[in-house]
């Protein structure tokens, strides 16, 4: 692959690196800027979305058909780490989980009539969505084939009922995909469905208190009581759920590693800053051999990481589902956020532990990113399945077709 990028991507990369330090980081340190869960304030939020979107930098990565910007994968690599240099970056160009996920999804498999109910309204930022796949013990969490949120067929409508939880963005979500069991079949039993809030037969338990901040509507309990769908909204076909997920998961894990990288590079950024200027014992800390070390092997992660993403950005682009490629991205990624954090916490002293820089929120944010759209774990077990099918293959080379 070319590791080069054109120019035009690199024309909008700079826009978007201009807009978030202008515009955006300044929200960081103002405490009016934050809502009541860490996140950016919806008043603040809204009036830098509309400055977004006026300046051509919004839902980049949707199709332009679907009203986005048309961003080739490894063109959102580039712009997403940008985006995320800020902790509230993302959100305003509607690059966001879950929205982002959602929108790429229904984009990939919505019918027109679906793209324009449901899709539409996400891209304009007029809405916004949530994925309610996991259930709490003993329903589906990495196990997908445990999920036990049942939908009935009666006539032309689905009948669901079951709980999920840990719904991102539900409290403030109007366009829902739930992932429910239609049959037993191992491969084929669950089919994914399309459903608006204000419709009867569900709820929000509660919103689930955790350790880091939030994203907007929280991550929520839902209990699912007799909602009724009619057929017209399930999302491809029945008993396809599993490849919505799939579909779904596979670009919505790499557009996490993306913004991570952009956080990751923040956190060295900021270590950098301080470690240049703050002395002890007689030298800055910076010609100290040992911070050295933990900065310049942070680098060497960082751009591990990014190597990891774009092939798999690369692989996508070529209609490739990537899958051991994200895996490996979604591991290696996670694992730096949350290293980029603790070093940084640690070589700004105090000052990493307060709440004067982003370390401490970005600390707390990242314990997620090693469970969420897959534990370790279970990324590893599917990286050894590989292996298992495909032995030295594993670590075979594409090769062009130029003959
Ligand atoms: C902040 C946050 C936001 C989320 N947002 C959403 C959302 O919007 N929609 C949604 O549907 N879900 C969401 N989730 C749920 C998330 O996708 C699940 O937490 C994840 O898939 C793991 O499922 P689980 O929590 O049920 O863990 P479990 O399946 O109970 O697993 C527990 C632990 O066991 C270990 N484990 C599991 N399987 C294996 C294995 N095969 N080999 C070795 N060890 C294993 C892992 O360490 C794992 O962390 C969110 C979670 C968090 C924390």
């Amino acid at each position: 692959m070319d590791f080069r990028i054109p120019p035009e991507i690199e024309r909008l990369r700079i826009r978007i690196a201009e807009f978030v330090a202008d515009r955006i980081i300044p929200c960081e340190s103002d405490p009016a800027a934050f809502d009541g869960h860490g996140n950016i304030a919806e008043d603040r939020l809204s009036a830098l979305r509309t400055e977004a979107r006026a300046e051509g930098l919004w839902a980049l990565q949707v199709p332009q058909e679907d009203g986005g910007g048309g961003l080739s994968r490894m063109a959102m690599a580039v712009c997403y780490e940008e985006m995320n240099r800020s902790i509230f970056g993302p959100v305003v160009f509607n690059s966001a989980a879950p929205d982002d996920g959602n929108m790429m999804v229904l984009a990939r498999l919505g019918t027109p009539a679906q793209k324009a109910r449901w899709l539409a309204p996400i891209v304009a930022g007029e809405v916004r969505s949530a994925f309610a796949m996991t259930e709490p013990d003993p329903g589906g969490g990495s196990d997908p084939s445990m999920i036990r949120t049942f939908a009935e067929r009666r006539g032309d409508r689905y009948v669901i009922r079951g709980r999920k939880w840990f719904i991102t963005g539900a409290e403030g979500a109007a366009h829902f995909i739930v992932v429910a069991r239609t049959s037993d079949d191992a491969r084929r039993g669950l089919t994914a469905f399309l459903f608006h809030r204000d419709q009867p037969g569900w709820e929000i338990l509660r919103r689930i208190p955790i350790m880091g901040p939030e994203e907007h509507g929280g991550h929520c309990e839902l209990a699912f009581d007799g909602l009724e769908v009619p057929a017209a909204n399930v999302l491809s076909e029945v008993g396809h759920g599993l490849k919505v997920t799939q579909t779904r998961l596979g670009v919505a894990r790499l557009t996490h590693c993306m913004r991570w990288l952009g956080l990751s590079k923040r956190c060295v950024e900021i270590a950098a800053e301080y470690t240049a200027r703050r002395e002890g014992f007689g030298i800055r800390l910076a010609d100290r051999e040992s911070v050295q070390m933990m900065l310049g092997d942070l680098a060497m992660q960082i751009e591990v990481g990014r190597l990891l993403v774009m092939k798999a950005a690369w692989a996508l682009d070529r209609g490739s589902f990537a899958r051991k490629e994200i895996s490996m991205a979604k591991i290696h990624v996670a694992n730096l956020l949350h290293k980029a954090a603790d070093v940084g916490i640690q070589l700004n002293g105090a000052r990493g532990y307060s709440t004067d820089t982003p370390l401490e929120w970005i600390y707390r944010y990242a314990r997620q990113a090693r469970l969420v759209d897959g534990a370790d774990e279970v990324h590893r077990m599917v990286l050894n399945r590989h292996l298992a099918e495909e032995g030295r293959g594993f670590w075979a080379w594409a090769v062009r077709d130029d003959d």
